[in-house]
């Protein structure tokens, strides 16, 4: 019967090892592989290595390294796991990997970039387990929705399903702007609020729903107009915009900081039993201006008149506007940049209709002067007031 030993060297015999320093000179060239055991690489680990233990190697790695042909260098805490380690992946199908001589140990010992990850709670792991389970999201993404920080323009009717699935989502921060109270006309459709808090703001009632759904989360209220005076410091530091705002002038205004600061804006509409929803992604795709360069008149404008909308179509639009979200913060898919999807609830069709970047778009266009963040007066007219 072969001793550990023998075992050890023949697996050696069957693999390529490499000195840590080589692996840390083309570290870009490699995805690092941690083998060890979840309280060893707690304390410290190579970082954006993925972490999968030695004892479930062989049903997990397939779901994380997806790619078989790429280098990936295999390191434990002293070189003999990965080794065997390697051995495993080589016998799956990987064609170009190799273990780590002297492990973490080694490689911390000798100066090289090491950190201590960002790591899940086991209450963490229970909540979040249905996106642990995906590998496109895995530990990686879910750690990377606590991190996230998304503003959402308006507590209504868009705003509250976006907030409701962001928030159970996990992202970190959620910044909720709206100066209204609630309204016992908003609870049709405004699922964050309810007629017990009919008369509280709304960016309180917003941040008691969310909090029971995710204790964790940070939630910044803006009680406040939003207005050329103040949209640069909010939206600062912001990954994502969500709007659900009902009105030319903001959305114009929204679209010109949100260039001038670089953060993707989830847009989002609803009339009567119709919705829309795109992306505007600053400069990769078109903006606002691009897709409605100016407002139609007052009288034709649907969001400066009252019109009636279906209690659940927000519902729609704005668990859509969730799913955008999402997919920018983890840049996963196809997001929905350059394309308009639109919902119609009486057919129960969706269509999607191509929104081209203008190149004479006074905001984004090639030959645009400098971004200036003016107000439009309430009449939905073309004519910028600066503030
Ligand atoms: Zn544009």
């Amino acid at each position: 019967m072969p001793s550990p030993r023998d075992l050890l060297n023949a697996a050696k015999a069957e693999i390529t090892e490499i000195d840590p320093h080589e692996v840390a000179k083309n570290i870009s060239h490699y995805t690092l592989l941690d083998v060890r055991e979840p309280e060893e690489y707690e304390q410290g680990a190579v970082p954006g290595a993925v972490h999968i233990a030695r004892g479930n190697l062989e049903f997990s790695v397939e779901g994380r390294l997806l790619d078989k042909n790429a280098p990936i260098a295999v390191y434990c805490a002293g070189g003999v796991r990965s080794a065997f380690a390697t051995k495993t992946l080589q016998d799956l199908g990987y064609t170009d990997v190799v273990s780590v001589i002297g492990g973490f140990n080694k490689w911390k010992d000798e100066g090289l970039v090491w950190a201590k990850p960002a790591t899940m709670s086991a209450d963490q792991r229970n909540r979040y387990q249905r996106h642990l389970l995906l590998p496109e999201v895995g530990e990686k993404g879910q750690i990377k929705l606590f991190e996230s920080k998304v503003l959402l323009l308006g507590a209504g009717g868009l705003g509250s399903p976006a907030a409701l699935y962001l928030a159970a989502a996990g992202v970190g921060t959620l910044g909720i702007i709206d100066m209204d109270v609630v309204d016992a006309s908003n609870i049709q459709r405004q699922v964050l609020h309810n007629m017990d808090r009919v008369g509280m703001r709304k960016v309180e009632s917003a941040k008691i729903t969310l909090m029971g759904l995710n204790p964790d989360l940070k939630v910044n209220m803006y009680d406040e107009r939003l207005g050329a005076n103040n949209i640069l410091d909010i939206i600062d530091g912001y990954d994502v915009i969500v709007d659900g705002t009902d009105n030319f002038p903001t959305r114009y205004l929204v679209n010109d900081a949100a260039l001038l600061k670089k953060i993707p804006v989830v847009h989002g509409s609803i009339f009567r039993f119709e919705g829309q929803a795109t992306v505007f992604n600053p400069y990769v795709g078109p903006c606002y201006r691009c897709m409605i360069p100016e407002p139609p008149p007052a009288e034709l404008a649907p969001s400066c008149a009252e019109a009636g909308v279906l209690g659940v179509l927000p519902g729609i639009i704005g668990s859509i506007q969730a799913v955008e979200t999402i997919k920018l913060l983890l840049e996963l898919g196809d997001p929905l940049v350059g394309r308009l999807l639109s919902y119609d609830s009486l057919d129960q069709s969706f269509r999607t209709f191509k929104v081209r970047r203008d190149p004479s778009c006074p905001a984004c266009g090639e030959n645009a002067g400098p971004i200036q963040i003016a107000e439009y007066d309430d009449l939905c007219m073309p004519h910028p007031v600066q503030a």
